[in-house]
C-alpha cells in the first residue's frame, strides 16, 4: 500500500469561454462556478438564474497546469 503523494497532485485549472467573448478562470470547480456567476449576474443578468452550478462545469473546460 503506498499512500498518494500530496505534493505530487496535478493542479488544475478551469476555464469557460463565454458567448460574448470573455474568459473565465478559477484554480477550483467552486472558484470557476463563482467567477462564471459573477460574470453572468453582472454582464448577462437574464442568464444568471436559468444556469446552475452543473451547466457551468459542463462548459467549462479543465486544463491540467504544467508543473514548473
Ligand atoms: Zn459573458
Amino acid at each position: 500500500m503506498s499512500e498518494p503523494d500530496a505534493a505530487d497532485e496535478p493542479r488544475f485549472e478551469w476555464v469557460l469561454h463565454c458567448p460574448c467573448g470573455e474568459s473565465l478562470r478559477g484554480d477550483s470547480e467552486d472558484a470557476i462556478v463563482e467567477t462564471s456567476f459573477a460574470h453572468l449576474r453582472e454582464k448577462h443578468p437574464e442568464m444568471a438564474d436559468h444556469y446552475e452550478r452543473e451547466h457551468i462545469l459542463f462548459m467549462a473546460i479543465k486544463f491540467r497546469k504544467p508543473s514548473p
